[in-house]
């Protein structure tokens, strides 16, 4: 593609700042432009025209239908059509779209997990046009439809989604950063803006192999399959030479999401056979949550086209690398000043340590709520697991800048003032960067140069909650600091003694080793680090006293918004292990057994008739004991959680209990019937097995 094809398809579908510039009348663009960038109200005269401009640009295009495209608390994207058309006097169809219509919509929501928070009687949800991300066409078979982003809430005003408490947090965390920006002599920036670019990782397999595996169609990852002779061991699918058809896919997709405007950047194939990377270019978080759920939706509509499946889940292959989403975050003033960039002058350092120090003491505070934004039922196979990161929540910081930390902690590296200027005495501050080189791929949550990757986040989820969740606690941090430092009389002691504070209290956070290592655990428990290896457990967090103060205190959730978020998630737990456990029921009955025993039958009768010919058949019985035990070994297993599913009816009605069931008796017998039945493959003959194995998945494409 060349460059201009390039220029000229990017953000072809999408109604953003050069299209409103061109098609809006100059005094309608300024108005919207202080609606996007300040957040003024937005009159319904101008509404009007931006809505009668972006119906005409959309039908221009060929589509025919709008819809309010939002982010339920299914974690999934949700929408609803409507056409153009309007009857006009004397019954001709003429094409409407009033500014009513763009900025505020009413489906009816009944169908969408709400926790409470929408009386069935009130089974309306609103959603209501969020201008900072732009109106886009979205595209498939049946042509192009304008999608409207927008915030979805209750008639009392909760928020039913999850852009709305972003987008709170999002202004929480400036209304605190300005705060701290003041206390270092900024007098201009009205607002910061939070950047994030999610590294998303999936795996493509073949769709016809797809379809022969119920649990793969059911539940999204494999609930058996023994390991095969060779996976990711070699290291040869790492950046390896992309596959003919999985860059066909990649090329496509690419293209899909440049029309959109999601700047999709780096492709490669990562750490395990069949699985892949997108990394975009980072943006404003909230544009960056909405094109990430683009991004998700068109990796499984394009995977199709040619003849594959794209797997988000966390763990799809149970011995193989799983799938996160490394999310990237910084935070920076319009004019593109990083506030997690070390600086070049003595005083842009003090304001980098401090509010490094400030997400230090947030992360070590909020450590169990960090960990339960990243919580989903595939996550728990992931977290923990000896693989990309563990469950304990640390810091990475690098020794460069750890070692700095220590200076000012024991107070070697005293402040001084140096020409009317704050002076941290840390001369090689402004060379950090070059600490991203030395990479520490296990930590949870790693400083990289000038950014923060926090890498325990899910690659099925959408990125809106550990962003509002890590927006929120910096929010708080960087509140409890300003309340003190614009009290302090003499500033630079304050500050000084403050950070020296801080990095007392929270250094036990920072760890620079290897995350993967058992001496970690030992050493996390040490320090009095949470290790919590369940996203049950984890979701507590939400709803702890010190999690509802924060959250509230900033105005990102009511209490009764996050109640309304535990149960939900509690719930949507619950139902994904029961069809776990339904599937698995429903492979063994119907697949498992019938092969082993078909298999079983086969052996015996064959060694029935070479003994009756006379030869010796002892491999073969040896065999055939090894099949009938693991027949009567996973009819056990079987049988148990058969019995465990009909006893969770029991806890219907209590979110926790019939969670901690689902976990502790579903989960377990799960694990175990899948040790019987991996057992059995490695026996039965490839000719019986039902169901396509893990060599036919993984090098499937
Ligand atoms: P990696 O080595 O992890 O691939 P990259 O530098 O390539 O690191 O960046 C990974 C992701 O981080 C990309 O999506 C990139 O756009 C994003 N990123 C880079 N700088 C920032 C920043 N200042 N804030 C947020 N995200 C950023
Ligand atoms: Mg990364």
């Amino acid at each position: 593609m060349s460059d201009c094809k390039l220029q000229e398809i990017y953000g072809s579908h999408v109604f953003n700042e050069t299209v409103m510039r061109e098609r809006l009348p100059k005094e309608i663009f300024r108005e919207l432009k202080k609606t996007i960038d300040k957040g003024a109200p937005l009159s319904p005269q101008v509404a009007e025209v931006v809505a009668n401009a972006m119906k005409n640009w959309a039908i221009e295009h060929g589509a025919t239908h709008y819809t309010h495209w939002f982010q339920p608390l299914n974690g999934f994207t949700a929408e609803k059509h409507d056409s153009f058309i309007d009857l006009g006097e004397g019954g001709q169809v003429i094409t409407a779209f009033s500014g009513k219509a763009l900025i505020k919509g009413e489906p009816d929501a009944s169908s969408f997990p709400s926790g409470g928070l929408r009386a069935t009687f009130e089974a309306r949800g609103y959603t209501a046009w969020d201008c900072t991300s732009s109106a886009f066409l979205k595209e498939d078979s049946s042509g192009l439809t304008l999608c409207i982003p927008t915030a979805f809430c209750s008639y009392n005003g909760d928020a039913l989604d999850k852009k709305t408490p972003l987008l709170r947090s999002v202004e929480a965390l400036s209304a605190q950063a300005v705060r701290i920006l003041r206390l270092f002599g900024d007098t201009k920036t009205e607002r910061v803006q939070v950047s994030c670019g999610a590294e998303q990782e999936y795996f493509l397999v073949d769709k016809k192999m797809w379809k022969q595996r119920p649990d793969l169609v059911f539940t999204g990852r494999t609930l058996l399959g023994a390991k095969p002779p060779k996976t990711q061991e070699m290291d040869d699918h790492y950046f390896g030479t992309l596959k003919e058809r999985v860059s066909a896919f990649m090329k496509e997709l690419d293209t899909a999401l440049w029309k959109v405007g999601v700047p999709s950047k780096t492709k490669h194939n990562e750490a395990a056979p069949a699985q892949h990377e997108l990394a975009p270019i980072f943006e404003t978080v909230n544009i960056a949550c909405d094109h990430n759920q683009i991004t998700m939706e068109l990796m499984k509509k394009i995977a199709d086209h040619h003849g594959m499946v794209c797997l988000l889940h966390e763990k799809p292959f149970a011995g193989l690398n799983g799938s996160g989403k490394h999310n990237n975050w910084s935070i920076s003033t319009p004019d593109g000043v990083n506030l997690l960039n070390p600086g070049k002058t003595p005083s842009e350092n003090a304001q980098f340590l401090l509010v490094l120090c400030a997400i230090i003491s947030a992360i070590d505070d909020h450590a169990e709520l960090v960990r339960a934004s990243a919580a989903n039922a595939g996550n728990d196979y992931r977290l923990g697991a000896l693989e990309a990161p563990p469950a304990i929540v640390s810091i990475f910081l690098g020794d460069e800048l750890t070692e700095i930390l220590e200076q000012i902690e024991t107070g070697e590296n005293h402040f001084t003032k140096f020409g009317g200027v704050l002076d941290t005495g840390v001369a090689t501050l402004p060379n950090l960067s070059l600490d991203s080189t030395d990479r520490n791929r296990t930590s949870p949550f790693a400083f990289s140069g000038n950014k923060f990757e926090f890498r325990m986040v899910p690659s099925s989820a959408s990125i809106a909650g550990p962003n509002t969740v890590l927006n929120t606690i910096v929010a708080d941090a960087f509140s409890n600091i300003a309340d003190r430092l614009e009290k302090a009389e003499d500033f630079n002691k304050e500050l000084h003694s403050l950070l020296s504070e801080i990095i007392k209290k929270h250094k036990r956070i920072i760890f620079n080793g290897n995350g993967y290592g058992d001496e970690w655990i030992e050493e996390a428990k040490k320090r009095g680090l949470p290790n919590i290896n369940n996203s049950v457990d984890s979701y507590a967090a939400f709803v702890a006293p010190e999690s509802i103060r924060v959250f509230e205190k900033h105005h990102v959730y009511s209490e009764t918004e996050l109640r309304a978020r535990y149960e939900i998630k509690l719930e949507k737990y619950t139902k994904i292990v029961g069809i776990e456990a339904n599937t698995m029921l429903q492979m063994v009955n119907r697949q498992i057994m019938p092969a082993s025993l078909r298999f079983a039958d086969e052996t015996a009768r064959a060694i029935i008739n070479i003994k009756a010919a006379g030869c010796d058949i002892m491999p073969a019985e040896e065999t055939l004991r090894k099949v009938t035990k693991g027949i009567a070994m996973l009819h056990k297993a079987t049988d148990k959680l058969e019995k465990a599913v009909e006893k969770s009816d029991r806890y219907a009605g209590d979110y926790v209990a019939q969670a901690k069931f689902a976990r502790d008796s579903l989960v377990t017998s799960l694990n175990e019937i899948r040790k019987y039945a991996d057992e059995l493959e490695t026996i039965v003959g490839k000719d019986f097995w039902p169901i396509p194995t893990y060599d036919d998945l993984i090098y499937s494409v």
